[in-house]
């Protein structure tokens, strides 16, 4: 059950409380990946880097001991003066392959600005490189930096005692404060409630597109349904549904899923379940390595096919696997598991069938297990969303009549609003570094943004 308590909005308690508060009931806190070793310094006006051309490529010495290289040509092609981008549209103007291979600068100096590199050329040309965009974008060698983003927290059933919630007027406010507040619930645990809603499909659906456009899929745009088997989806049913994410049989799932509950009568049952699909995979990674690395590159063909006019496999036809990763970082950011949706494993290695369904076995164990699950009963009024690429939902049987609504977000859309919000109420170092240099802001966007 969804107590009072249990239910009220992390964002009134203190910081300092809420993050002592949220160590003590979560387990794990996900780890950043390393990238490299050093730690720079802050550059200052009386202190500029030492910088110095060398064959093919400028040094520049951020200490004594620490040096960051840049080739010529990686520096030419990123040049950001007004001729090379436009610093509204944020899109490359000049042609990479007119650069000369074997370009290099006529002259490079440390100002304070940044790295000034004077370029033949028959009218004069001058690229400026901040000192943190160099720093950020350093990759002989990747520098250690600190994350662009507040860390992920992992949690097990004990998030029960203070899930993320955040009240509906809040997010609906023109400010748009408790938009952010609810989009970085998400980012962090993965999913977050809404409390306060009308309980009509109405003010729902006004909820969803805070966030961006409703992803329209066979289900139709924006979901009002109760279990009358209106699709061919047991979703459509009074069943019980295990931990699952949605759309394993789509090339790319659908990014958030929300859902309200406006009605329950006549019966009992239905409680929803959620579980932290990047929780039990760090446990998973700890305690079964092998079979952690199974799910990571065993692809899982999957399929959709209750509806007469919709016939749904990903591409490519394989599928993907349960644990999806970021190729450069390693780093966990994608889990997809609907074993009743899986289609055949012709694809397994003879060798490896056995050691696969032991695989799996060990994560639908971790999966239910106590420890995992977050069992809660919705309300009227009060709506979760999950991320789908990290938070598995399923829900109790149950009797009686329900009516529940609600939508996809598609997974850009969502990181879309996030990084504009983001730029609106947490400026990132690298742009407030250089918001010193003329010209590089544009209605509130620099051509520094981290994400060009
Ligand atoms: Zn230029």
């Amino acid at each position: 059950m969804l107590k009072a308590s249990a239910a009220r909005p992390l964002a009134r308690l203190t910081n300092t409380y809420r993050v002592t508060y949220l160590r003590a009931i979560c387990t794990r806190r996900s780890s950043f990946p390393a990238e490299g070793s050093t730690h720079l310094p802050d550059v200052t006006h009386d202190d500029l880097p030492i910088v110095s051309q060398d064959v093919g490529q400028v040094a520049i010495g951020w200490s004594t001991r620490e040096w960051s290289r840049f080739h010529n040509i990686w520096l030419r092609d990123h040049c950001r003066c007004s001729k090379c981008f436009h610093s509204i549209t944020k899109q490359r103007l000049f042609n990479t392959f007119d650069i000369p291979r074997d370009i290099a600068p006529i002259k490079v100096e440390a100002k304070a600005n940044g790295l000034e590199v004077t370029w033949p050329s028959k009218e004069l040309h001058v690229s400026v490189y901040p000192w943190s965009w160099l720093q950020r974008n350093s990759y002989d060698p990747p520098l250690k930096r600190p994350p662009e983003f507040t860390d992920k927290i992992l949690w097990g059933s004990k998030i029960q005692q203070a899930p993320p919630t955040v009240v509906y007027e809040e997010i609906m406010a023109d400010n748009d404060r408790g938009l952010y507040k609810w989009l970085l619930n998400i980012h962090e645990f993965g999913f977050s409630f809404v409390t306060g809603i009308p309980v009509t499909p109405e003010a729902t659906e006004e909820l969803a597109q805070r966030i961006g456009f409703i992803r329209e899929t066979q289900y139709g745009k924006f979901w009002d349904f109760t279990s009358d088997l209106a699709k061919g989806d047991t979703a459509y049913t009074t069943l019980a549904l295990g931990a699952h994410t949605d759309n394993t049989y789509f090339t790319d799932p659908c990014g958030l899923q929300l859902f309200h509950l406006l009605s329950h009568t006549d019966g009992s049952g239905g409680a929803t379940l959620l579980v932290d699909g990047f929780y039990v995979a760090s446990i998973m990674k700890e305690l079964h390595p092998e079979a952690y690395m199974l799910l990571s590159s065993v692809p899982v063909p999957a399929h959709a096919a209750g509806e007469a006019t919709c016939l749904y496999s990903p591409s490519p036809a394989a599928g993907y696997p349960v644990l999806g990763h970021d190729p450069v970082t390693g780093e966990l950011t994608q889990v997809r598991w609907n074993n009743d949706d899986r289609s055949v494993m012709r694809h397994l290695a003879p060798d490896l069938v056995e050691k696969w369904y032991d695989a799996i076995r060990l994560w639908n164990g971790c999966l239910t297990s106590a420890d995992s699950e977050h069992w809660v009963q919705l309300q009227p009024g009060t709506a979760v969303v999950v991320d789908n690429h990290r938070v598995l939902h399923g829900r109790s049987a149950f009797d009686g009549k329900r009516r529940m609504c609600g939508a996809y977000i598609g997974v850009d859309e969502y990181k879309s609003k996030l990084a504009v919000l983001r730029e609106k109420f947490a400026p990132d170092a690298v742009v407030q570094a250089a918001s010193a240099i003329p010209d590089t802001q544009v209605d509130g966007r620099s051509i520094w943004n981290p994400a060009l």
